[in-house]
C-alpha cells in the first residue's frame, strides 16, 4: 500500500522553513518553503528503485522513457539506484533509457492541448523481429514510464494510450509525485514517490517557465515568485 499510494502529505504539511536548509541563493525571495528536501527525495527514489527491480525481475532489459524536461533528474537518479541496486545484489537490469517531450502547461495551468514535441516517434518501443528455426518471433519490450509529476493525469493517459499502440510486453509508470486532487489520477502510476496537496510546485528539475529547475529541493514557490517569472 506504502507503495501505491506513495508518502501521503497532509494538507497542512507548511513545509520547512527556508534557513533550515541551503539553496540558490537567487531564489531566496521566490520560494516559500523548502516542500520536500531533496535528502528525502533521494532516499524514496532509491526505496521506488527496488520495487522496480522487483516487479522487473523477468525481464532482462527496460526501456525507461523518461518524461521531459521535469522528468530528467527524477530519471537519472532513479536508473542510477537500479544500477546501483544491480551491483549490490547481482540481478543486474539492463536499462535503456529514451527521451520524450510533452508540453500542456502556461504559467501555473494546464492548457487543453497537449503537445507531444521533440522524439514523438516512438516505434523503437516495437521491438524487433526475430527468426529463429524459420519461425519469427517479435522481441517487445517492457516499458517504464518515468515522469515527475502527475496532476489531472491528462498527459499520462494521453501518452500511455500513445506507448500502448506499439504493443509492448509490459508498461509501467513511475511518478515521483502525484497530486491529490478530484478524480485522482492514482490508479495510473505504479510507483508513487509522495501524494501532495494540490500545491503548484517546483524544483528538481520542476520549473514555473523555466525557472527553478537549478533548486535540487522541492518547493512552494511564494507570491513574489510567481510574479517575477510570470510570461
Ligand atoms: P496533468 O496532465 O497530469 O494535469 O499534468 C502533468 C504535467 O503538468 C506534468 O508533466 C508537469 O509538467 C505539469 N505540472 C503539473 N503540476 C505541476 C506542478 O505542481 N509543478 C510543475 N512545475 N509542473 C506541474
Amino acid at each position: 500500500a506504502g507503495m501505491k499510494k506513495g508518502i501521503v502529505l497532509k494538507d497542512d504539511w507548511p513545509g520547512y522553513s527556508l534557513d533550515l536548509f541551503t539553496y540558490p541563493e537567487h531564489y531566496h525571495e521566490d520560494i516559500e518553503s523548502v516542500y520536500i528536501p531533496h535528502g528525502i527525495i533521494m532516499n524514496r527514489v532509491e526505496r521506488l528503485a527496488g520495487y522496480i527491480m522487483d516487479d522487473f525481475a523477468d525481464n532482462n532489459n527496460i526501456m525507461v522513457l523518461c518524461v521531459l524536461k521535469g522528468g530528467y533528474k527524477f530519471c537519472a537518479d532513479l536508473v542510477e539506484f537500479i544500477k546501483v541496486l544491480g551491483r549490490n545484489s547481482n540481478k543486474y537490469l539492463e536499462t535503456r533509457v529514451e527521451f520524450i517531450r510533452l508540453k500542456s502547461y502556461l504559467n501555473d495551468q494546464s492548457t487543453e492541448e497537449l503537445q507531444i514535441i521533440g522524439s514523438g516517434d516512438l516505434s523503437f518501443l516495437r521491438g524487433r523481429l526475430l527468426m529463429f528455426f524459420s519461425l519469427f518471433f517479435t522481441c517487445t519490450k517492457s516499458v517504464l514510464i518515468v515522469e515527475a509529476i502527475v496532476d489531472t493525469g491528462k498527459t499520462m493517459k494521453a501518452l500511455l494510450k500513445h506507448v500502448e499502440t506499439f504493443e509492448p510486453k509490459m508498461v509501467k509508470v513511475a511518478g515521483l509525485l502525484v497530486k491529490r486532487v478530484p478524480n485522482m489520477a492514482e490508479s495510473l502510476t505504479d510507483y508513487v514517490g509522495f501524494e501532495i496537496p494540490n500545491h503548484f510546485v517546483v524544483g528538481y528539475a520542476l520549473d514555473y517557465n523555466e525557472y527553478f529547475r537549478d533548486l535540487n529541493h522541492l518547493c512552494v514557490i511564494s507570491k513574489t515568485g510567481k510574479m517575477k517569472y510570470k510570461v
